[in-house]
This record gives structure tokens, sequence and C-alpha cells, in this order.
């Protein structure tokens, strides 16, 4: 039986209190639990203790030569035992609130010992202790795993369990990589690999552990990508697009601007992709502002004159009306039937216009996730083009491939992802590039000031009110309550700021709101019914109000530089120029780092080649939720090569034609269909 399928309630020493917290940190099944590893590990091994070197963290095995002594202080205790090392030195070993040990540190126990010492008083204040004497106990004398814990675990009882858990079911590990590849690169096998990774023995072993788990955990990542590609492009027939250049040209003349070179050249590579039999499968990566829409636009009108019906999927209801409007404007005019559809219509109303996307009327549908709903049914879905793409998973995509017949696929990210990443990350998809901004953009002036400056900027503000313009105002947090020392709320600056503003309608926003309250505010900023937003970073990334011309930010250092990059991206989308004011008095280098980073440069490429040197992978683009996705034990910097070679193996196995049905494969085989990749049924 596979560990997946067995609870962690099978675990001795895992009852309702335990279930709970494990469920908590995603544990349910022994297999969660086994592949739940260690953040970090302590050196406790016992040294000779000498009182002479100059070390203030000790573990040291003791024996307790006397009485345990308490004294209270109020709710606090303090207990004191007599103790003396193995080198005949005597310490005093102090607990702090643990006078309950009192019991078992009667004279002549042993103990092992890990904590601060004190030289001249010859004190050492416990952080852990253990009782065990073996040489390999878990807990003590050697590497000690540390697990992030919550409610009543510790990481001492995490211990406990893991070692439980490898006694009752370490037989039962199965390997799931080929042996091929176990052979190729010297890996160590599966169960050795949990075992160690829970109780190294030593430096050099845990190493072997991490090297093979971590090539695991890529190269299943990238079998799943590489899979998803090769069901979707080889395995199902796509649709052969039938429109002409000419019809392209009537679109492109129709336009009121020229495309940008690299506006062009992303179009070509979608429009080979549409005619081509084979379904695309594309990724449309554009800086802040330098036109995916009208791409998306050109691609949904390729789709109309071959006789087919086009989605757009965007995240938020703003969206896909400033989408449905670009499209009234764009296409309309050429005989295209636009379709919105988000969750907040009404029923009657939503159920015609299912009826006219099911007949076959509307052409172009736009709208939320409400378009993956079950009763969303098209009559000739040809082409689906999600929009910010980072916001939706796999599993989304492979809803959507599934709703039409083999629909072309097309993916719009606004998220600058320097290009080895994602080539890595995008392994499943082909990427068109738009790193270039159209003519005329006035550059949007970035400059970083003193918070002793505020006065001076706000007036700056009020100047450019009175010109006509909007201003967006954002803070690092929602309210007060959330404090954290100098760092500025949303509602109090829109409480300070509303009477500096007179005459002008100041709004706020925050993520406190409500769905359909944060809509209306925001629409009421697109009509310039609201001249000044305060907000949050739930500015919607994507909207576009030309007439918002200052973006002022507070504890600028407080957001990374993809964030920064994204909120300065709102403004200078007009004819107007732009500034973008950055407030801080950063205390880190980094911050300090960003901010010059900001001010000397807006490319959003560059951007994100420092974002990612500045701060790792693990944070950059505050990952969590852009969909880019976490490793337990993989760094994507620290471990692009293994990264790659996993790409390179995940292809070879995919593009074996054989691969489905060969012995050696079966276990991966399993996982896909574990992990959902295989939704179809695999053509015969
Ligand atoms: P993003 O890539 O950030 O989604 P948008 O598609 O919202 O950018 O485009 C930003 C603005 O630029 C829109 O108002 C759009 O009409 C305009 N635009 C797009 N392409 C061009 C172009 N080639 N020349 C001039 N303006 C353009
Ligand atoms: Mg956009």
């Amino acid at each position: 039986m596979s560990l997946k399928t067995i609870p962690v309630y099978h675990v001795a020493g895992v009852g309702p209190a335990r279930g709970r917290d494990l469920a908590r940190l995603g544990i349910y099944t022994v297999d969660d639990l086994l592949t739940y590893f260690p953040f970090r590990y302590e050196d406790r091994s016992a040294q000779p203790l000498s009182l002479n070197v100059n070390e203030k963290h000790v573990t040291v095995r003791v024996t307790v030569t006397g009485k345990p002594g308490v004294r209270y202080r109020g709710r606090r205790s303090t207990l004191s035992v007599p103790v003396i090392t193995e080198e005949k030195y005597p310490l005093t070993a102090i607990w702090f609130n643990q006078a309950y040990l009192r019991e078992q540190l009667q004279p002549g126990r042993l103990v092992t010992l890990t904590g601060k010492l004190d030289r001249m008083r010859r004190t050492l204040v416990v952080a852990h202790h253990d009782f065990s004497t073996s040489e390999d106990s878990v807990h003590s004398g050697r590497f000690v795993p540390i697990y992030q814990v919550c409610g009543d675990l510790t990481p001492k009882v995490m211990r406990s369990l893991m070692m439980t858990a490898l006694r009752q079911y370490g037989a039962q590990v199965e390997e799931i990589l080929p042996h091929e590849l176990i052979r190729k690169f010297k890996l160590i096998n599966r169960r050795e690999a949990l075992e160690r990774i829970h109780a190294p023995k030593d430096e050099q072993s845990l190493k072997q552990a991490k090297r093979r788990l971590i090539f695991e955990e890529f190269f299943l990542f990238q079998l799943k990508l590489q899979a998803f590609r090769y069901l979707h492009v080889h395995q199902q027939p796509g649709i052969s697009h039938t429109f002409t250049d000419e019809e392209i040209e009537r679109f492109l003349r129709a336009l009121p601007f020229r495309l940008t070179d690299a506006q062009m050249s992303a179009a070509r590579d979608i429009l080979r992709d549409m005619r081509s039999a084979k379904p695309m499968n594309r990724l449309v990566q554009g800086d802040v502002g330098s036109g995916k829409t009208v791409v998306a636009l050109m691609a949904m009108y390729a789709a109309f004159v071959s006789g087919y019906q086009s989605a757009l999927l965007v995240p938020t209801e703003i969206l896909a009306e400033q989408h449905a409007r670009a499209a009234e404007k764009l296409l309309a005019p050429l005989g295209v039937q636009i379709e919105l559809l988000v969750g907040s219509q009404r029923e009657k109303e939503r159920a015609e216009r299912l009826a006219r996307i099911r007949s076959g009327e509307a052409h172009v549908v736009v709208g939320t996730h409400a378009i993956l709903e079950e009763a969303v049914q098209f009559n000739k879905l040809s082409l689906v083009i999600t929009d910010e793409q980072h916001r939706f998973g796999v599993r989304q995509r492979a809803i959507f491939r599934q709703k039409g017949h083999h629909p072309d696929v097309l993916f719009m990210s606004a998220t600058p992802i320097p290009r080895t990443l994602a080539m890595t990350l995008f392994g499943d998809l082909d990427v068109s590039v738009i790193d270039q901004l159209p003519e005329g953009r006035k550059p949007i002036e970035t400059y970083w000031v003193s918070p002793a400056k505020e006065d001076q900027v706000i007036r700056f503000i009020r100047n450019e009110l009175l010109k006509g313009r909007q201003a967006y105002i954002v803070a690092p947090l929602v309210e007060e309550s959330e404090k954290i020392e100098g760092v500025e709320n949303a509602v109090d600056i829109y409480e300070r700021l509303k009477d500096r503003f007179v005459g002008f309608e100041v709004g706020l926003m925050h993520g406190r709101l409500k769905g359909t309250e944060k809509d209306e505010i925001m629409r009421r900023f697109v009509a310039n019914q609201i001249q000044v937003l305060v907000s949050t970073t739930v500015i919607e990334v994507g909207v576009d109000v030309p007439n918002a011309t200052i973006m002022l930010i507070y504890n600028a250092d407080r957001f990374g530089l993809a964030q920064l990059h994204q909120l300065r991206g709102r403004v200078g989308r007009g004819e107007h120029a732009s500034t973008c004011i950055l407030i801080a008095d950063p205390s880190t280098e980094t911050g300090v780092e960003r901010l010059k980073a900001m001010v000397s440069t807006q490319n959003g490429f560059v951007l994100a080649e420092k974002d990612l040197e500045l701060r790792g992978p693990g944070e950059f683009f505050g990952l969590r939720q852009s969909g880019v996705p976490e490793f337990k034990l993989g760094n994507l910097v620290e471990h692009a090569h293994i990264m790659r070679v996993a790409r390179e193996e995940a292809y070879r196995y995919i593009s074996n034609p054989d691969f489905w049905t060969m012995p050696a494969c079966a276990q991966l085989v399993q996982y896909l269909k574990e992990e959902r990749v295989l939704l179809a049924p695999l053509a015969d």
C-alpha cells in the first residue's frame, strides 16, 4: 500500500489532538509526514568540554551530583541542579519554568545538555536536554533536525514521530525514480534519503540525502510540466485557424496606433501557432504597459474570422470590464459580438449570456473564473487566453483545455521573470517576450525621498490634481491595530491626508473590504469620481487608468522590487508625464539597494534579475501568491544546475513514446495520475 494512502493516525503516538496539529501543517498521510523536512539542523554533538575554550553554546554529557533546588518568583521558577561533566568539571545546570523536571533529575542520573555556558559562574542555562544515553539518540549527540511546528507540537515531538514513522513504515518506502537515473547520477535510494534527512549521522550523509531529494523534487516537477505539454501538444488534434493575412491587416489598420516591433514579433509567434494543427501553448511575457491586451485582441480576432469563439480569462471583475471595454472599442466595429461574464451578474442576465455563448452568437467572451464553471458551454471554442497568468494554477489550465475542442492556449504575464528562470518554470510553454514600450511614452520620473519630505510631496500632488490628474497612494499596512514600529497604514494616511486635498474626492481601499466594495471604489477611480486613491497593494495588477500620473509609496523599502515595479506600472500609461515617489528610510542594505535600482531603471526584466539576486528565489516576487511553485528543499538559484539536469531528463523520458507503458516508469506514471495530470484518457 502506498504511504500516500495511509493516514498519519496510523503512526503510533498520533491521536486526535496531534492529528489536528499535523493537519494544520498539511500533514495527513504517512508520506506527508516523512516528506515534512527539517528547515535546519543544530549541531549538538557532545564535545569534550574545556572551560578555557571560548565557546558559549555547548552540548555536554553530565551526571547529576546533588539534589535539585527550585526557586519561585511569582509564576516563574528556576530549577538549579548540580552536575559534573565527563571531564569532571562541576557545573550548575539551570532550567527556567520547568520545575517539574526535578523528579527526573535525581543524583546519579545521566543526561545530555545543550545550552549557554557561563564560564565565570560555572552555570549552564539549558535549552535542550535528553535523558537517553545511547549514542544515536534522536534528540542530541549529532545533527539534530529542527522542524517548523504549530499548536502543541514541539520539534522534539516531531522528531519522535518521524523516528516512529520510519520504524513502522520505513520498509514500505518505495523508490519512485527509475533505476537508470539513480545509477546515472549516483543517488542514494529514497528510503535511505528519508532516514538520513530526518536523522543525519554527519554532514556528508545529510548532503547526499538532500541531493537525492532535491533531484526527485525537481524531476517530478519537470515531469509534470513536460507531461502536460506532451498530452496537450502531441496527443490531441489541434485547430488550424484559417484567417488570411489580409484579415489581420484589416485589424491592424483599424488600430489607433502602430504595434511596436516587440508586439509584432509576439503577434507573429501567436498567429503561426494558431495556423498550425498543433495546439498552441504559449506564454507572452510583457513588461508592465508594453501593450499585451491588444496582442490578445488580435489573436481573438483571428479566431473570429476563422469561424470560432475565444475566451479571455482574467483574475478580477474590474479587469474583466476593462478588457471587455477594450474589446468593444477595437473589435465590435469589425463585427465581433462581445460577451462579459462575471460572478456578480443577475441570474436572468447570466442565463441570456450563457445562451448566446452556447449558440455561438457570442464570439468573444471576457470574464473572471465564472467562465470556468460547468454551466458555461461554448459552441466552437478555439482559443483561450488567460491574462496575468500567474494567478492561475496548472489545474485551471487543464480545465480550460478541456472546455473546448482542444483550444489553443495563450498565457499573458506582466510579471517579468529572468529568462533563465522562466525557461525552467514554464518548461511546458513556449515563450514570447514583449520587452519594449510603445513609442512616445514619457519615462516615469522616479524619486526616493525621506519621510521628512512628506509635506512637500503632498503639495506637489495637489498641484497635479489641480491640473486634472489622479493619484495613487500606497501603504504597506491596512490599519494601526497591526502596527509595526514606524510603518504607515492606509487608514491613518487616509484620515491624515483627506483634508489636505480639499475639493477632491479621496478614496480608501484595502484587502479587508469585500470584493464588491473594492470593485465599486475602483470603478469610481476609473470614472474619475475619485481623484486620490489611498490603498494597500490590492490595487489590481493590470489596471489601466491613463489619467492617473502619480504613484506615491510609503515605506517603499518594505516592498519587493517586482511589487514596486508593478505599482509604478499603474502610472505612465497615458499622454501625461508621470511621477513615482518612494518614501523610505531603509534600515537594511537590501532596502537601499532596492530603492537605488528602482530609481535607476524602468526595465522590468533588469529589475527582475536584480530582485532575484537580492532576495533569492524563495521570496522572489512573493512567489507564494504568484503561482511560481515553492519547493520543499530545492532552491531555484542555488540548485539551478540540478533543475537543468532534471528538466533534460524529464524531457527525455516524456518524449519516449514507450514511457507510459514501460515497467521501469510505472511509478512515475502512477505519480502523474495521482497529480491528476492525466485528466484525459490517453489515446492508444
Ligand atoms: P499591459 O501590457 O500592461 O497589459 P496594456 O495592454 O494595458 O498594457 O496597454 C497599456 C496601454 O498602452 C493601453 O492604454 C493601450 O491602449 C496602449 N497601447 C498598447 N499598444 C500600443 C502601441 N503600440 N502604441 C501606443 N499605445 C499602445
Ligand atoms: Mg494587461
